[in-house]
């Protein structure tokens, strides 16, 4: 959107208080996201309302998700832009167009020729998009209908693309990586991953967003013998105990969780899941079983999420819904024992050699990057004790940690 905003001739990124047009995009996904979205809106139409914004333009999730009731929700909203219209968007921001919110049904086309907001040395490489998974909870297929690889022509021209614009780090990402190509004739996620692996400048090629019934243990050795794919995977799991698993629809059994952990972990693969606590009809002696999992297995880093009814989602309709309190008090629960988890393996650390990215400079002065078991974003952080440039990897200790982030110390500087 943004690239087609400045081809357009826009001036994308002035301050609020003198836009022309203040574009928001939205996520739709979690009651959370929505009522954030909300706030910003509001926001924005107080500044159009105050004569310091000519137009509000609505893009994304929640636009695709409320359609035309966004225009009664938030009056004063000049126009929508759903998540399969984006060259709509300036038509949006320019007053031809209100509403552009079409089904997603096409295969999706070259993110070629962005205008990233990232810094140059990180990037996300998207390969698909849409979801056909039946999690019961799940609103995303509904919202970015089915799924839809990316031609591997096109992922590959992209990641080249960046490569060559200073992208050091690739993040592979779509609602669920480990289908991609399943609708394709030719290629599948382990194929990719290899054409990747061999584009000339690759560095490091991080793997986000699979689901565990498609990993297979192809894609564990294809990890493991990539020179640039990083041992790293993002597999959000939401939950360990058959009877959960079998009511959130996704089609895999605990059994097979770990033998896949299993095999990533002989394979020295980083792993990063998320859970969701307080699903329907949760018993004590589920979440007992999740819990205990969650301090056997170790994992490297964790997400939890309380359960949230999304209208249209079966999960909502399912009887023996979970009192807040109970999900609140089972996240904090989940979220201390991974802290003692994290914090241990922080000490353990110390000492170890590591090569870091360095990202930069944070809110507080501290040059901070990340090492190969780190992604962008969502995971802890290494804090240098001297700065250096942005953009560089280079060999650090590890001489301390600060809660989940580590403290280390460069010792040679380099490529
Ligand atoms: S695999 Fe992920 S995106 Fe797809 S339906 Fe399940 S939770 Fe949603």
């Amino acid at each position: 959107m943004l690239a087609r905003l400045a081809e357009g001739g826009c001036v994308v990124g002035a301050p609020m208080d003198d836009a022309d047009v203040i574009v928001i995009n939205t996520c739709g996904f979690l009651a959370d996201a929505r009522d954030e979205a909300m706030g910003v809106i509001s926001e924005a139409l107080e500044h159009k309302a105050a004569g310091h914004a000519g137009r509000v333009v609505v893009a994304g999730c929640l636009a695709q998700r409320n359609g035309e009731e966004l225009f009664d929700q938030a009056p004063g909203i000049d126009a929508i832009v759903g998540v399969n219209d984006r060259e709509a968007i300036l038509q949006a921001v320019t007053g031809q167009s209100r509403s552009q919110v079409n089904p997603c049904t096409h295969r999706i086309g070259s993110d070629a020729g962005r205008f990233r907001l990232t810094p140059k040395h990180v990037a996300y490489l998207r390969v698909a998009e849409g979801c056909s998974h039946p999690c019961t909870f799940c609103t995303i297929p509904a919202i970015r209908g089915p799924f839809r690889s990316k031609l591997a022509a096109d992922v590959l021209g992209e990641a080249a693309e960046l490569i060559a614009d200073g992208a050091i780090e690739l993040s592979v990402i779509a609602q669920d990586t480990t289908s991609y190509g399943s609708d394709l004739d030719e290629i599948d996620l382990v194929g990719l991953l290899k054409q990747l692996d061999s584009i000339e400048g690759a560095t490091w090629i991080r793997l986000m967003y699979t689901y565990p019934r498609r990993f297979t243990n192809e894609l564990v050795r294809t990890i493991d013998q990539c020179d640039h794919v990083v041992p790293y995977v993002d597999m959000p799991l939401q939950h360990i105990s058959d009877g959960v698993l079998k009511r959130m629809g996704r089609k895999v059994r605990r059994e097979r969780i770990e033998e896949l952990l299993r095999e990533l972990r002989e394979a020295n693969v980083t792993i990063r899941t998320t859970f969701i606590v307080g699903f329907p009809g949760e018993t004590q002696a589920e979440f007992d079983e999740l819990l205990e999992f969650i301090k056997e297995f170790e994992f490297d880093a964790m997400g939890v999420f309380a359960y949230s009814p999304e209208p249209g989602t079966s999960a909502a309709d399912m009887p023996d819904q979970v009192p807040d309190e109970i999900k609140a008090e089972r996240v904090a629960a989940m979220m201390a024992a991974q802290q003692e988890i994290v914090f241990a393996a922080n000490q353990d650390a110390i000492g170890q050699l590591v090569d870091v990215l360095i990202d930069g400079v944070d809110e507080h002065g501290r040059c901070i990057g990340r090492h190969a078991g780190q992604a962008p974003e969502i995971d802890s952080l290494c804090i240098l004790t001297e700065p250096r440039p942005a953009g560089q990897i280079l060999t650090v200790e590890v001489v301390g940690s600060e809660g989940y982030d580590l403290i280390v110390q460069p010792q040679s500087d380099g490529q």
